[in-house]
């Protein structure tokens, strides 16, 4: 079975954001850039079903295709998806912020081209916090959906997902082929080891345009406004228990 693994470019989840001066979006100028923590998690399981890991039986997927969709410099996103172990890459080039159904268009043509048996993509970009890519492909493909998915069991021709809902966990089966997103307990990302970092730069990276895929990448969304969230005042400091207490009431608080 293929597996398609979209992963995106995002701001490294370490760093401190910066909004820009005239609320226009947030600075990225020498940013350190590194690929969405989710993403990273789906790549991992990718790489679980084809090796065996994490109740995976080896060969559970036969190839591993990372897709991302960004500038040129995506492709080095790509080359650590492959590091970690996908066996190649598919880089779509676009410039400037392309939107959730910007993506699952692109990403939709690639599949039909492709025809993988799942596509596993994180459950949200930390850098729009969307949540929306994994569900609109769903639609566009008019595959099943098992969204955030903290566990993924293959079974023939179905995956039993299990997936973190409130106040407990659902366990769902989904015919293949099939979109699955990550949530941040299915599995914890390998870091790429030195030699396969090195492997992973023979791996070959096919480079397209939204053109070549036929999909007009235009933006549908205008930002308005990005603003920083209130600065926090000081606190006091109380000298008893009771002064504490006598402070929470005062405040409303209790
Ligand atoms: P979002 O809907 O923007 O929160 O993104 C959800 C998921 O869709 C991400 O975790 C990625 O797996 C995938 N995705 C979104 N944008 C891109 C992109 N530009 N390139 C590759 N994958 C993407």
């Amino acid at each position: 079975m293929k597996i398609i693994v979209p992963v995106k470019r995002v701001l490294d989840y370490n760093l401190k954001v910066r909004v820009k001066g005239d609320g226009s979006g947030v600075d990225l100028a020498n940013m350190k850039m590194s690929m969405n923590p989710f993403d990273e998690i789906a790549v991992e399981e990718a790489v679980r079903m084809k090796e065996g890991g994490g109740g995976h039986s080896p060969g559970s997927a036969t190839e591993i295709i990372a897709v991302s969709i960004g500038p040129d410099q995506a492709q080095e996103t790509l080359r650590t998806a492959l590091a970690m172990g996908a066996d190649r890459g598919i880089l779509v080039k676009a410039e400037g912020e392309v939107e959730p159904l910007a993506v699952a268009k692109l990403l939709k043509a690639i599949c039909d081209a492709e025809k993988p048996g799942l596509v596993i993509l994180g459950k949200q970009a930390i850098d729009d916090d969307s949540s929306q890519t994994g569900q609109m492909l769903a639609a566009l493909l008019d595959w099943p959906q098992a969204t955030f998915a903290s566990k993924i069991a293959l079974n023939g021709a179905k995956a039993n997902v299990t997936r973190e809902v409130d106040g407990g966990l659902q366990t769902i089966a989904v015919d293949l082929p099939a979109i699955v997103t990550t949530d941040l307990r299915l599995n914890e990302p390998r870091y790429a080891s030195l030699p396969n970092i090195m492997k992973a730069k023979k791996k070959p990276i096919d480079v397209k345009t939204p053109a070549d895929l036929g999909v007009d990448v235009s933006p549908r969304l205008a930002v308005v406004k990005v603003a920083d969230p209130p600065k926090r005042k000081g606190g006091v400091k109380v000298k008893t228990a009771a002064e504490l207490v006598a402070g929470l009431k005062a405040a409303g608080v209790i």
